[in-house]
């Protein structure tokens, strides 16, 4: 591991000549076909030896260099932390990922886009070639892609795909509901204890991040999620759940939410971590001592998966 250029990639394991390169600094900067650009620690290089592919990650690296400006720096901590903090995303929703991906490289209604399978994978956040032409075909059957030239889509040859009416009323439709939304549910023990924390760091760090927090006013008086929860959970972009107190209702919250797809940010206070339900433990928490570091911390979080909101 002293050779100053890396000829394969360390998160998606592809293989390609001068794909990396060391920095000055010490840090190896990638290239990747696949994965796109991204810094990465040499302890975390040395770890990523031996080891087998991470789609996650790669898909999301890949999301970062489409969507935001800046690269990505992946640490010894992030091969494990960020999968684990991303969903699994559904067939249904991987096709609606690369739809809008298309959208994204669609320069105007009708012109074609160029795929090359092998280095489009994390686009539809697919493990393999396999699973991404897959999706691509699901996406021809539904009717919301077609492909201008009659060409068998295969993983050696790039093929080019059009986005149908109907995809663009699919697509229309879908981002009056999520993309548009900019409330950030926050479902929280109602003690006294913890009043100070979502008026102060919580608040504070979604609100830095361009969102709109929101809570409703009361504890509920039963561990039922009543409507106006319902119904203001389904106008969020994501949810943030503090499971300090471990209430019952913080999971039946954040439950309903990872039902509907959207993604939960799980925050526990160190001194609780040990009680946190065993079956949410498997996402990884935001762990914080003190409001400041949860402030840091959320917001950091939020501005990585999320994506910092706009100024509009
Ligand atoms: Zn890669």
């Amino acid at each position: 591991m002293t050779d100053e250029r890396q000829d394969s990639c360390p998160i998606c394991k592809l293989k390609d000549y001068g794909i990396g390169k060391r920095s000055s600094g010490g840090d190896y900067i990638f290239n990747c076909p696949r994965c796109k650009n991204f810094i990465i620690t040499f302890e975390a290089l040395v770890d990523t030896e031996n080891q087998d592919p991470i789609p996650k990650l790669s898909a999301w690296i890949r999301d970062f260099n489409e969507k935001r400006s800046g690269v990505p720096e992946i640490y010894r901590e992030s091969l494990k932390e960020i999968p684990a903090s991303l969903p699994d995303y559904s067939p249904r929703e991987k096709q609606t990922k690369l739809l809008q991906n298309i959208e994204r490289k669609t320069e105007y209604p009708g012109k074609p886009v160029d795929i090359v399978s092998k280095h489009d994978i994390p686009l539809a956040w697919a493990s393999t070639e396999e699973e991404f032409l897959y999706y691509i075909n699901s996406l021809i059957e539904r009717g919301f892609l077609k492909k201008p030239f009659p060409t068998t889509l295969s993983s050696d040859m790039p093929f080019s795909v059009v986005i149908t009416a109907n995809g663009w009323d699919y697509l229309e439709e879908r981002e009056r509901h999520i993309e548009e939304r900019t409330q950030a549910f926050v479902a929280m023990s109602f003690s006294e204890n913890l009043k100070s924390i979502y008026e102060g760091p919580i608040s504070r760090a979604i609100t830095k991040a361009g969102y709109k927090p929101y809570r409703v006013d009361a504890e509920p008086h039963s561990d039922r999620i009543d409507a106006k929860i319902i119904s203001e959970i389904k106008n969020s972009r994501f949810v943030v759940a503090d499971v300090t107190e471990q209430k019952l209702g913080v999971y039946f919250e954040a439950g309903y939410a990872l039902g509907l797809g959207l993604q939960v940010i799980w925050c526990v206070r160190k001194d609780d971590l040990e009680k946190v339900h065993f079956d949410t433990r498997q996402y990884r928490h935001i762990v914080w001592e003190t409001e400041n570091d949860l402030e840091t911390r959320l917001y950091d979080f939020i501005c990585a998966i999320i994506g910092k909101e706009k100024e509009v």
